[in-house]
């Protein structure tokens, strides 16, 4: 089967007192095996939450509103528990955002992934289980020494190594890095991105890679989903959304990235904030700050629409291609 990953109308809720955060908004998507797809959006757009929705791993509070997600063709949301403990971790994993608590720290790091991968094979001998997890330790650049390391001993650069040699020991089909690199300083980023890169491409992983750095997603993504407000606003692929964006936030938030300007542009920030999601949003979510926006932006709410190779939700896009 090619299609690895299919999200179908997903919308997801947080509980916050009496309100309601609308996190994620109606997102349909997919991804094809070999492909990883990058998603980009500002802080609170929905991004960690939409991975978790696919994971399964929503905190108490969330609930999945509506929409299905299929992982190699199995329905995930409707998925019996045991079923879960069975193939997620084994079959799709993830590389989260702030995981340096994601080792247990009374454990030795070998103990933890060689425990991590007999779970999931328990069959195999306990010298199967070494191998392999040294192998996965080859891939991300660790020495054996951390075998018998504590998760304190070691550097912020080789805990997070270590997280993903953690999400890769089972050979997952789909892999999830979210802000794999944001809690680093960044000559340590810069190395754990070259690890994740050579990963993406030596394995030809399947994946979604999440981030605020476009020069990621310009180096290791097939294609670009951009997320506002919970939704998806453009997606395509990398080279047309990055060189020639289409929906006003799109350009916008290439603006505000110095790299990727092409001579003679100037950077931009975005003025404005993301809506309050907790009350519904009538019209365009992005019309407020949007330079485009007329009256009927805050009236209808745009939907993705096939604009060439990809799809974008803007009701002034016609204009912007013009
Ligand atoms: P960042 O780039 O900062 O990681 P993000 O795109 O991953 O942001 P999310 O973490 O998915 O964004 O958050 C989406 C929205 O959901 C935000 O408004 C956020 O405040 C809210 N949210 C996230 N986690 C929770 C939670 N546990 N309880 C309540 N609201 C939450
Ligand atoms: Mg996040």
């Amino acid at each position: 089967m090619d299609e690895v990953l299919k999200v179908e109308n997903l919308s997801v809720r947080y509980r916050v007192g009496e309100k309601e955060i609308r996190a994620v908004e109606d997102v349909s998507l997919s991804i094809n095996r070999g492909e990883m797809l990058g998603v980009v959006g500002e802080s609170g757009s929905g991004k960690s939450t939409l991975a978790h929705a696919v994971m399964r791993l929503l905190p108490e509070n969330a609930y999945v509103e509506s929409g299905r997600v299929w992982i190699l063709g199995k329905d995930v949301l409707s998925m019996d528990d045991a079923e879960l403990r069975r193939i997620r971790w084994k079959e799709f994993s993830m590389v989260f955002q702030r995981s340096m608590s994601g080792l247990s720290p009374v454990h030795r790091v070998g103990d933890q992934l060689v425990e991590a991968f007999e779970l999931h094979n328990p069959d195999s001998s306990r010298a199967d289980a070494l191998s392999r997890v040294r192998e996965v330790l080859r891939m991300v650049n660790l020495p054996d020494r951390v075998l018998r390391a504590y998760p304190h001993e070691l550097s912020g650069g080789m805990m997070q190594r270590a997280m993903i040699a953690l999400a890769l020991v089972n050979s997952p089909k789909f892999v999830i890095f979210d802000e794999a690199t944001t809690a680093l300083d960044v000559v340590t980023q810069g190395q754990i991105i070259d690890v994740i890169k050579e990963l993406v491409e030596g394995l030809s992983l399947t994946g979604m890679v999440i981030t605020h750095d476009m020069g990621v997603v310009s180096e290791m993504c097939d294609r670009i989903a951009v997320m506002y407000a919970g939704r998806i606003v453009e997606i395509g692929g990398k080279e047309e959304v990055l060189s020639n964006p289409l929906h006003p936030y799109t350009k916008a938030l290439i603006s505000s990235i110095p790299d990727l300007l092409k001579e003679g542009e100037k950077l931009r920030g975005i003025p404005g904030n993301l809506p309050d999601l907790s009350e519904e949003i009538v019209g365009c979510p992005f019309a407020p700050r949007c330079p485009l926006a007329d009256e009927g932006c805050f009236e209808k709410t745009p939907h993705l629409e096939k604009i060439g190779e990809r799809h974008v939700a803007c009701f002034k896009v016609k204009d912007v291609v013009a």
